[in-house]
């Protein structure tokens, strides 16, 4: 089972994990936009068998591309494994460790090992972590308190937090009534120069998605959600006037919209 922690808030893990070890199954955590945000005072990505951070440079901490894999399960296997799909389908990392006295091609694999160069830049943001994910606080928490009174008028939904969550601020989203307001309100922001932007495609109703079998209809929830979301800028760094703008803009949208 396939988790994913979206815009960096938990999924139910304790639900999650229950139904997994009822039916014995492993649970995987794509916590690829989650990287310090917690359930229940556990990071998130170390709660499932097995976890992924992303470093791409859409992520709060970044190295350009890469990730990292967490094997939580104590198990030798998966680590051997993981390390020889790293390693071009070798087992190079036993050579490294003097386990063998020669490296030789055991299974598949491929080459996913981040240069130096690379891990020198993301050390640097690693180190900054928790400072990185206090400035995207701020910057969210503005945003929040700043557009409750549209959430109270029915305008928009804000982001649901559940309790016993802390979340990174990866993502500020809102969700409007429907799918021709979004578009609408889409349009209107990025027209004023605001970089504003949807979210995924629901996978099940994507080309592969659909070849698999998947009807769009078999994700009614998912599918009106993806439909009706909006994404705000947000980054470390933006300026207070900068988000002042665009509550303006999304503000002056709204009142033509409704
Ligand atoms: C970014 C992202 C990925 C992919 O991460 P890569 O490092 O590009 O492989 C996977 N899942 C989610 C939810 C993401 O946001």
């Amino acid at each position: 089972m396939i988790v994913v922690h979206y815009a960096g808030i938990s999924c139910d893990m304790d639900a999650i994990m229950k139904i997994a070890k009822s039916k014995n199954i492993y649970v995987i955590e794509d916590a690829a936009q989650a990287i310090e945000s917690k359930y229940k005072n556990k990071y998130l990505g170390t709660i499932g068998d097995i976890g992924c951070l992303s470093f791409h440079d859409t992520k709060n901490i970044t190295c350009g591309e890469g990730g990292a894999l967490f094997i939580n399960r104590k198990d030798p296997k998966l680590i051997e494994k993981a390390e020889i799909i790293r390693e071009k389908g070798t087992n190079r990392s036993k050579f490294f460790r003097g386990e063998i006295d020669k490296y030789t091609w055991v299974d598949i694999g491929s080459s996913y090992l981040p240069s130096d160069i690379l891990a020198a830049f993301l050390f640097a943001q690693l180190k900054k972590a928790s400072f990185i994910t206090s400035l995207r606080r701020k910057k969210y928490n503005y945003y929040r308190t700043k557009l409750l009174p549209l959430a109270k008028k029915g305008l928009i939904e804000l982001p649901y937090i559940p309790k016993n969550v802390v979340h990174n601020a990866h993502i500020f989203y809102i969700l409007l009534p429907s799918n021709e307001i979004r578009d609408a309100v889409l349009k209107f922001l990025n027209k004023k120069g605001i970089p504003a932007s949807f979210h995924y495609v629901p996978l099940h109703s994507s080309p592969v998605g659909t070849k698999l079998g998947n009807k769009v209809y078999d994700l009614p929830i998912t599918t009106d959600k993806a439909n009706r979301l909006l994404r705000l800028p947000i980054y470390s760094e933006i300026k207070r006037v900068e988000q002042d703008y665009v509550i303006n803009i999304l503000t002056k949208a709204l009142r033509y919209k409704s």
